[in-house]
């Protein structure tokens, strides 16, 4: 097995993962975030490591599906902290599947390789917070903001698809903070607000989810900035 990524987990099949497309799913150990409310704390923290598949399994299985799935989503985890990301985006993408990244923003070198090597044909970008909640959101006291401002532009600029995405937590997140958001990243094609919920796997407890009632508050300052605002995780 190749040491230069670590496949954690591998879902076979996932209706929700790339939009309009029929997935698998991809999670790479390792990020270099500690976001205190991130639900994967055993893809992010050595110490809760899971058991991980091997390179050659995850390809002898993506052989297998050809023309059984539309695509593959790589996620994490903060995928680009790999060294070899890359070169399995590349991997992945010449066998014909069309890949869909996930993405925290904070290594936009490997971005940019990725979009202009054509390896990817989706870009989803995290959006933690307003730019001066980032080091708090993040678990990140030297948090350097220039690097997500960078990958933000880069994603707007690609020709790729691609969404922002912020997971809304109660005690992180406030209707200015998406409105700073909004001015920030004005008239971004679309932008996803996810309910934070508890999957048992946090790095840090005590944080909670909003109301259905506030998510679309949310959602309705969002409007005022960009063409499209979805909504996921509230019934
Ligand atoms: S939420 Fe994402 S960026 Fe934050 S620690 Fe978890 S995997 Fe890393």
């Amino acid at each position: 097995m190749s040491r230069d990524i670590q496949i954690a987990g591998l879902q076979k099949v996932s209706l929700i993962d790339y939009p309009g497309k029929i997935c698998a799913t991809v999670f790479l150990a390792g990020c270099n975030l500690r976001c205190p409310f991130c639900h994967n704390a055993s893809l992010v923290l050595p110490e809760r490591e899971r058991a991980a598949i091997s390179e050659d399994e995850l390809f002898e299985f993506l052989t297998r599906r050809l023309g059984l799935l539309d695509g593959v989503c790589v996620t994490g985890g903060e995928p680009l902290s790999s060294p070899g990301a890359l070169r399995l985006l590349g991997k992945i993408r010449g066998m014909g599947y069309a890949v869909k990244l996930d993405t925290n923003g904070t290594f936009p070198e490997r971005l940019s390789a990725a979009i202009g090597g054509g390896l990817v044909d989706y870009i989803a970008m995290d959006i933690k917070n307003s730019l001066r909640k980032y080091p708090e959101t993040t678990g990140t006291a030297d948090f350097d903001i220039g690097n997500i401002i960078e990958s933000a532009d880069a994603v707007m600029s690609s020709g790729v698809d691609y969404e922002f995405r912020t997971t809304v937590v109660k005690e992180l997140h406030t209707l200015d903070d998406i409105s700073q958001i909004g001015v920030w990243l004005s008239g971004a094609e679309k932008y996803c607000l996810q309910a934070f919920c508890d999957s048992g796997d946090l790095i840090q407890s005590g944080f909670h989810g909003v109301t259905a009632g506030e998510m679309e508050m949310f959602a309705e300052t969002a409007r005022r900035h960009f063409k499209h605002v979805c909504i996921r995780g509230i019934d």
